[in-house]
């Protein structure tokens, strides 16, 4: 039988928001020339900034007045005066990573991140840090681990997540059945209450003032409502729903703190920003673990992997600290990506139906063994001996956990318009009944036509799923009626309903439903006692408005696409999906007027992966601007905003998408990075060129663009050309022309290059005829500008007995400088896509007879090889762009492929040792296509040589953006980010960097010449 339902809402939330709305338009100039004047933050008051601020990583949409990003702390507390003299009200935010909503709102959004992130106070000693509410976890635990200690709430977002909004959503980590969920980590909070008080919480029988009193009113809320929470309370280590009045009865799995005392901080842990604005947080810092075991057991049911649970818990002594869940859709999605199955493999032993992933960490491996050990005994007694696979090599655990992470992102992926969901992902029940909830709950996504794929935290009863649900259709529906099913077996197995993630606009209507009425009231009468004024972000867990009310929502009733036309070929993401089986229809049957650019943009589903900064290229802009524009995410709501007629009419050609998309170097970053493929590069061209096609080329555009095609003119004029650089007066007078900047020194003409060196390979009849055949490729940058660096590929490919053609344009065998071949790269990077296709198609001609005979054709510039596995499979070049494709390859990919087959053994033996220590930095096209190991590689054919691979993300230069002087400032900074400072650091060793400007920015912001690999491999040959 469903459970009751949920109290509705008497007002449709949608009515009062677009009030709400419409009274702040009047104030919203007031509001933004108050910021503008009282603060230095930055204010964000603009379609399109709004539009960015509208959503987070949940399914709702609620438009801002505006934005704030305070460039003080204090300045937050001006913020909130001038809203209190307006009446608009505040929504904080920090990542807006939340799932439910918590950060979208109609008042003034306050940003946290930018700039109010900095660790205040640390204490090694006594283990405790305060922090303010901007700081991200990664980056806290970052300049922790020198002390040897961590904050251990490890979210899976914790490279984006910050501590303000993990104390907002009172969020819970893999680790949490050892250290608990945020409640149990926080030890004080500052805090601004919306009447402007600045509040310390902190332990209750220590408080004073208006901390004080407000501790005594909730301490007699609790006292008269103690048999209705002790009735209704979920007695779950996680529940995160409402507000935490059960700081004065405790009902928690694990007491909040130690001593039973009670910490008023606690009340404001898992308030959603309702209550108070944290100022600063005081964390309890954890010892870093030393060692780490981990035992994977395969289960041959899903059902006894689940059932397995609750004893495995029991393990450990205190030394477990994760207990998490694979599932065979997770297992096979892994399988079936090539960087993910080998490792993936290692766990499994036959074909198991779910693996449970068992960590134990502790001060060293030896003890953990006897806990592994137990764990084997116990798998045994359970009826599954041989089931465990025992990893105690720690890089095996971590590519492991990685493998975990990935598959999830793959799921994230399906193209179509049904997409996992997420609004039950995180009921947590008591794990003696997790086999049977995640049973019927399995039972009740059959029975709606759609299923889940079932992961994580199996230790605490909080397993993840999303079913799979189309929210432009019956999506909302759907959505209830599975809730209420859910909430069904909560319910009968005294869960908790909301147990991670929070309440925000999806689950704050199921609070009434979970506690009672009376526990409601008790929540509404703290609201008002804190926020009278109803002034930090109202109908929030008090009063929320319905989780299916549609016009809230991203894809809500309203939604549409605008017709058109694109240059570009994005039919393979304009599909539909069937939520039972996942399987997609046609590419170009999705019915998207878009032609699947618009459901190519919609993949982003807003999880901020892309604001992180750790390893990995997404996304350059944003880690020097700190911009939600300059961010993938920024990018992808801008366009969708625009593509649906959001940001106005024609927006696709405004001056807002242009400037969102300005800083995007086109790195392709995202397209490796982003979970869900967000392929913001190619976007980029698409948008490019509908946005010139309306407002026409510039000069510069002309310049860089037809370079390939008058670069065989140009080259005679060397001597003249090369003025520029030699004479600042035509460096200036060449920017106010172009644009181009005065301080960049310009690429190097040559009248004498490869293409009119004397003939260097073997005759197209000759290499097709030959025993070891290679095709080589060379683009304008190498063949004219850099030309030894051609030459010198071609002395390797000789050395190690190939016969080497070089590919020309065909009815063009005479010796002149127009004969070389163009991918179209430099017109692609500009909007001029019908050029881009002609060389394009010119070059796949060339190379088709080759690709034909399966011949390997090889090339030196990234961009441009590359661009044959990319966009020229969506020119609407038909087949043979496909097969020119599956040859085309970069030197060392076909390099370290020939090693494999054992066919450079000659070149190994003319290769001498190497005598300095080599940098690697790998151009953004190398890393999205995941061919930097092909380099390294091939860099250690070379004798002693122990290459050194610089983590950085794009060198700032990208084509012609670091030259332009509008970007220099911007490009300069991505550059000094890690590459420069990784280069300067090594004054002694050979960098090698095989992209063209690549080489330029190094040589430009460090003034060292770096070399392609195909000139360190010709200069060790002997
Ligand atoms: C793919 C994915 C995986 C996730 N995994 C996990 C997980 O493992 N565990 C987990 O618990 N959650 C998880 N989440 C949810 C989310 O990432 C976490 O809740 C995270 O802690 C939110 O951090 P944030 O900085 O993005 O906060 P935001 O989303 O920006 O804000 C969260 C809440 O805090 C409030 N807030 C922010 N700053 C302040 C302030 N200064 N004062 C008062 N209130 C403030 C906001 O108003 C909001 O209510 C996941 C989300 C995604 C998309
Ligand atoms: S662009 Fe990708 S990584 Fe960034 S928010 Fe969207 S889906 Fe997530
Ligand atoms: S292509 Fe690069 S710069 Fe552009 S959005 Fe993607 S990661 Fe960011």
């Amino acid at each position: 039988m469903n459970a009751p339902l949920p109290k509705q809402a008497t007002e449709s939330a949608a009515n009062m928001y677009e009030q709400v709305s419409h009274n702040f338009n009047e104030v919203a100039g007031k509001l933004a020339s108050r910021l503008r004047s009282e603060t230095q933050g930055e204010v964000l008051f603009g379609a399109a900034d709004r539009g960015r601020y509208a959503t987070d990583a949940s399914i709702y949409q609620v438009q801002p007045v505006g934005v704030f990003v305070p460039r003080f702390a204090h300045e937050v507390s001006t913020a909130m005066a001038i809203c209190r003299d307006l009446g608009v009200p505040i929504v904080p935010r920090g990542g807006g990573t939340s799932q439910c909503g918590q950060t979208t709102g109609a008042g003034l959004v306050i940003d946290h991140t930018k700039h109010i992130r900095n660790v205040l106070a640390l204490d090694v000693e006594k283990r405790t840090v305060e922090v303010e509410p901007g700081m991200v976890l990664d980056h806290l635990n970052a300049s922790l681990k020198k002390h040897g200690l961590w904050f251990p709430v490890d979210v899976s977002t914790s490279a984006q997540a910050t501590l303000g909004g993990m104390a907002g959503n009172n969020s819970c980590g893999s680790r949490s059945i050892a250290y608990g969920n945020m409640v149990h980590n926080v030890l004080g909070a500052k805090a601004w209450l919306s009447d402007g008080t600045a509040i310390n919480m902190g332990l209750f029988d220590q408080s004073t003032g208006r901390a004080k009193a407000i501790g005594e009113f909730v301490q007699q809320l609790a006292t008269q409502l103690k048999p209705e929470l002790e009735a209704h309370w979920p007695k779950v280590l996680r529940r995160v729903a409402g507000y935490n009045l059960d700081i004065f009865h405790n009902q928690n799995e694990k007491p909040y703190t130690t001593d039973g005392s009670v910490n008023l901080a606690h009340l404001l842990v898992g308030s959603e920003g309702t209550l108070a604005m944290t100022q600063s947080l005081t964390l309890q810092l954890s010892e870093l673990p030393l060692a780490k075991v981990l035992g994977v057991v395969n289960f041959p049911t899903f059902y006894q992997a689940m059932d397995a649970a609750q004893h495995i818990v029991k393990l450990g002594q205190g030394r477990l600290t994760a207990v998490e869940l694979v599932d065979r859709t997770m297992i096979d999605l892994s399988l079936q990506n090539p960087a993910f199955a080998p490792t993936i493999r290692t766990a499994l032993i036959g074909q198991p139906e779910a693996v449970l992933l068992v960590e134990f960490a502790g001060a060293d491996k030896a003890s953990l063994l006897p806990h592994m050990r137990q764990l084997v005994e116990l798998m045994g007694d359970l009826g599954l001996p041989n089931s465990v696979v025992e990893m105690v090599d720690d890089a095996a655990q971590k590519n492991l956990w990685e493998v975990r992470k990935a598959g999830l992102n793959i799921m994230m992926s399906l193209k179509g318009d049904g997409k996992p969901v997420s609004f039950i992902e995180d009921c947590a029940v008591p794990l003696e009944h997790l086999a049977e909830y995640t049973d019927e709950l399995t039972q009740v996504f059959k029975r709606h036509g759609t299923k889940g794929t079932w992961y994580a935290h199996a230790s605490v009863g909080t397993l993840h799923v999303r079913p799979i649900l189309d929210m432009r259709r019956d999506g909302a529906k759907r959505m209830r009626q599975i809730a209420e099913e859910a909430s069904a077996l909560v319910r009968k197995y005294k869960g908790a309903y909301s147990g991670e993630h929070g309440d925000g606009l999806c689950r704050g209507e199921w609070i009434e439903w979970q506690f009672g009425p009376q526990i409601t009231q008790a929540f509404a009468s703290i609201k008002q006692h804190l926020d009278p004024i109803q002034l930090l972000s109202p109908q929030r867990i008090v009063n929320p408005p319905k989780m299916d009310d549609t016009s809230l929502m991203r894809y809500g009733n309203r939604y549409q696409v605008i017709p058109l036309k694109t240059v570009l070929d994005w039919r393979v993401w304009d599909v539909q999906n069937d939520p039972a089986t996942e399987q997609t229809t046609a590419p170009g049957t999705g019915g998207d007027p878009a032609q699947g650019f618009a459901k190519a943009v919609e993949m982003c589903n807003n999880n901020g992966t892309c604001r992180k900064f750790d390893a990995g290229t997404m996304c350059p802009s944003y880690r020097v601007t700190r911009d939600e524009q300059h961010l993938t995410r920024g990018r992808a709501n801008t366009l969708r905003l625009a593509l649906s007629g959001q940001l106005g009419k024609d927006a696709l050609c405004g001056e807002e998408v242009q400037q969102a998309m300005d800083l995007c170097v086109g790195c392709k970053g995202c397209k490796r990075d982003c979970p869900t493929g967000v392929d913001m590069a190619r976007m980029k061209i698409e948008t490019t060129h509908q946005y010139k096609a309306k407002n026409g080329f510039t000069l510069k555009d002309r310049l860089i663009s037809h370079l390939p095609r008058y670069a065989h003119l140009a080259a005679p004029w060397a001597g003249v050309l090369n003025l520029r650089n030699s004479m600042p007066w035509m460096a200036r007078l060449a920017e106010k022309m172009t644009g181009l900047s005065a301080q960049r020194s310009w690429p190097k003409w040559h009248s004498d290059h490869f293409f009119n060196a004397a003939a260097q390979g073997v005759t197209r009849e000759q290499v097709l005829q030959a025993a070891k055949p290679v095709v080589m490729f060379v683009d304008t940058f190498n063949g004219y500008f850099e030309s030894e660096n051609a030459l010198a590929a071609m002395r390797v490919l000789k050395a190690a007995g190939y016969s080497v053609h070089v590919a020309i344009k065909e009815g063009l065998q005479n010796e002149t400088g127009s004969k070389h071949l163009c991918c179209g790269r430099t017109y692609l990077a500009n909007g001029m896509v019908d050029f881009a296709k002609a060389h394009a198609q010119e070059l796949i001609n060339a190379l088709l007879p080759f690709a034909q005979k399966q011949i390997a054709i090889v090339g030196l510039e990234p961009s441009c090889l590359l661009t044959l596995r990319d966009e020229a499979l969506v020119l609407g070049l038909g087949d043979a762009a496909h097969v020119v494709s599956q040859q085309a390859m970069l030197l060392e990919e076909f390099l370290a492929r020939e090693n494999k087959n054992k066919q450079l053994e000659v070149l190994k033996e003319k290769l001498k040792a190497a005598e300095r220590p080599i940098l690697l930095h790998g151009h953004c096209h190398q890393k999205a296509f995941g061919v930097m190991s092909p380099v390294m590689e091939v860099i250690q054919l070379i004798p002693k040589a122990k290459p050194e691979l610089i983590e950085s993300s794009c060198c700032g230069m990208a084509g012609s953006f670091g030259y332009e002087a509008n970007h220099l400032e911007v490009s300069m900074q991505m550059a000094e980010l890690s590459l420069l400072p990784a280069v300067r650091a090594k004054a002694d060793a050979i960098v090698v960097a095989d992209g063209t400007s690549c080489r330029h920015q190094i040589k430009d912001g460090a003034n060292r010449d770096a070399i392609h690999v195909a000139q360190l491999l010709s200069q060790h040959l002997q």
